[in-house]
């Protein structure tokens, strides 16, 4: 049976769901997105990330008056009780009669959601290489923005290495990942960059700082330069589809013992009960 999707305002089959070319995502990229877990039908941490996804749109200045009530209406049917499952949802400023950078006065954004199912990354149990890469990215990283240009471009070249995930480094400094936050345990603390607009404020990343507090594990948010980063004993990337992913390789180079470290297995048990406990 065809996918249902929604695209404003109406459930469709997915191959009928069909967006004018003139839409300014289509044309610029003009939107901006989420990704929200769903295990066995609920929204996993559904009022972060709906409070991310009203940040990033008041940030590209896109006026949706949508409440938390409004779009647990709009996503519940297309779950499903018995899977595991994520929710791709973007808004973009709609469509314009004619080209024009400058917003256009009276568009009506476009609302579109559909549901996959999460597939588990088998990569993380053995753990993944990764490779720094210069971030190329915009100024305003704090936005899930649709227009991922560099992003993929950075990514593709990680895979093209045989990595599952660049590790973006400005300045000196690591930023995150490509489609991912970062975390180091450096001198036994697990360390994660501070929250600013070079980063997205990822919600894996919230959930894992929660676990440390609440576990005893220590834990800072700090600026990591590249030379910590290589010395960490361990990496992680962490994202909402991935979750946790230990990175065992660095540019080449073993990270601490080349093989998914002691915390990571906490914090990976940590997480997997966190994520079920909300069904228990
Ligand atoms: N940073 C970037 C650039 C991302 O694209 C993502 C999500 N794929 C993340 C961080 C992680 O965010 P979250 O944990 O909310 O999925």
């Amino acid at each position: 049976m065809e996918q249902t999707v929604y695209l404003n305002g109406q459930y469709l089959p997915l191959s009928e769901a069909k967006v004018s070319v003139l839409d300014r995502g289509f044309l610029f990229g003009d939107g901006v997105y989420e990704v929200i877990p769903a295990y066995k039908g609920e929204l996993f941490r559904m009022v972060e990330h709906i409070q991310r996804l009203n940040s990033s749109l008041g940030n590209i200045r896109l006026a949706l008056d949508y409440s938390l009530e409004d779009w647990r209406t709009i996503l519940q049917p297309l779950l499903d009780s018995n899977k595991d499952q994520y929710i791709y949802l973007q808004v973009t400023r709609g469509v314009a009669p004619k080209r024009d950078h400058a917003f256009p006065r009276d568009a009506v954004p476009t609302v579109f959601a559909m549901c996959s199912d999460l597939q588990h990354f088998a990569a993380k149990d053995s753990g993944v290489k990764a490779l720094t890469m210069d971030d190329s990215r915009w100024e305003m990283c704090h936005v899930k923005a649709t227009t991922l240009l560099a992003n993929i471009l950075l990514r593709q070249h990680a895979v093209e290495q045989g990595c599952a995930e660049a590790i973006l480094v400005k300045n000196g400094k690591v930023t995150e990942g490509a489609a991912s936050n970062l975390f180091a345990v450096i001198d036994g603390v697990l360390t994660t960059p501070l929250k600013n607009e070079e980063i997205l404020p990822g919600i894996t990343r919230d959930v894992i700082i929660e676990l440390a507090r609440n576990n005893d594990i220590a834990y800072a948010e700090k600026t990591i330069s590249l030379e910590e980063l290589q010395a960490a004993s361990e990496i992680w990337v962490t994202s909402s589809t991935r979750e946790i992913v230990p990175v065992v390789i660095l540019d080449d180079a073993p990270v601490g013992e080349g093989k998914p470290g002691k915390l990571w297995t906490q914090m990976d048990g940590l997480f997997q009960q966190c994520k079920r406990g909300m069904n228990e």
